[in-house]
């Protein structure tokens, strides 16, 4: 089966989304931080005019959930009076990850802060179209969801990267706005008749890359960000990307600010002492489970995927160091590739296959949830 054609637009602060649950505001904290008072702030707001329910997106993002469409208007002048919504269009609805460790007026600070600068004059862009901005001697964004990198060279010299380019091109700080709105027109100049790429990867698959924007490798230190401890922080993730209003009071309580990572990682301060509720360690099953927003916050929904996650995360069926993908419907929003083992919510019961996507061919179907458990046993023999 071919993937779904996603939603030709993205929920941000000013462009709220109608969901199963209420409207659903998306924060994309600017710099990828928020500061203790601003996410004691959304936390209140959420208490207030939200269901209490927010979420954590892979891009780094925090949706509220569940507002009355009345409410909304009264939220959104709170959220911009405490800086954490911007009142321009452009900058509120950038997709811009900034890598955790960056300090604050270093040259990937920099560079973030000039693209909020620049997002006024960007041509129409789709909607999810975003940048990764990972300017540090080890590279933490590399599985990020964007189009187009920013990062340096083993030389220290500062690259654009076209997102599906192996090597991209050197600029400086001085022209770095200009370097980029040339890949911007050339992504948007690319695109032909028959199709309109929404994404840059796949435009770079189909087309002849210009010599001019692939002259330079980034450099090759990698690493990922895991739930623990990592230089002088602590990692958090949020079991199935889910967070209530308390436990982001509970987490504001112990850290200065909350920096928004890929893979819901949420960076605290080191000395945050936090309880079961969080993933702390990788060993922890529910770190290899991901599940969308299911019923019955989404309309597309049938099943409830985050109960049906805690069930088998609970259960004797979850086999260790396998990735499991819980998806309400074949759209499979929470996970764009392949997982160890996937279920899909069909009219009210399960289909599943092995590695794979939730909009490809099911090799169950139609399972009820004891049946579903028995065929998750059996994949343990
Ligand atoms: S995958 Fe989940 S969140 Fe996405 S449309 Fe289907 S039910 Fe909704």
């Amino acid at each position: 089966m071919n993937k779904p054609e996603a939603r030709g637009w993205c929920p941000s602060a000013l462009m709220p989304m109608m969901s199963g649950d209420g409207l659903l505001v998306r924060i994309k904290p600017a710099f990828s931080r928020l500061t203790s008072r601003q996410a004691q702030m959304i936390a209140l707001l959420s208490k207030r005019h939200g269901n209490g329910f927010m979420d954590i997106t892979n891009r780094a993002n925090l949706q509220i959930r569940g507002l009355k469409q009345s409410d909304y208007p009264l939220m959104l002048k709170d959220l911009q009076d405490s800086g954490i919504v911007e009142t321009h269009e452009a900058r509120d609805s950038l997709n811009l990850i900034l890598a955790p460790f960056t300090e604050s007026q270093s040259i990937g600070w920099r560079c973030a802060e000039a693209l909020y600068n620049a997002a006024s004059g960007f041509p129409a862009l789709p909607s999810k179209f975003g940048f990764a901005i990972d300017c540090g001697t080890t590279r933490y964004l590399q599985h990020a969801s964007c189009d187009i990198r920013v990062e340096i060279d083993e030389t220290g010299q500062l690259l654009i990267r076209l997102d599906g380019c192996e090597q991209g091109y050197v600029t400086s700080e001085e022209t770095f706005q200009s370097d980029i709105l040339q890949s911007l027109h050339w992504f948007v100049s690319s695109q032909n008749k028959k199709y309109s790429y929404n994404r840059m990867h796949y435009l770079i698959a189909d087309s002849d890359v210009p010599d001019i924007f692939t002259t330079t490798k980034p450099c090759k230190n990698t690493k990922s960000l895991y739930p623990g401890r990592e230089e002088d922080w602590h990692i958090i993730v949020l079991p199935f990307g889910q967070i209530t209003a308390d436990q982001l009071l509970e987490i504001a309580d112990q850290t200065q600010e909350i920096i928004f990572s890929i893979n819901r990682c949420l960076v605290i301060d080191k000395t945050a002492t936090l309880g079961q509720q969080f993933i702390t360690s990788k060993d922890d099953p529910r770190y290899h489970v991901t599940a969308c927003a299911g019923m019955p916050a989404c309309t597309n929904a049938s099943i409830s995927t985050k109960q049906l996650a805690l069930t088998i995360c609970e259960s004797q069926a979850i086999l260790a160091g396998k990735s499991y993908h819980i998806s309400g419907c074949s759209k499979g929003c929470a996970m764009p590739s392949n997982s160890d083992i996937c279920i899909i919510g069909e009219l009210g019961s399960y289909n599943m296959l092995e590695n794979g996507c939730a909009w490809d061919k099911p090799s169950y179907t139609s399972l009820s949830e004891t049946a579903l458990m028995d065929a998750l046993l059996n994949l343990q023999i």
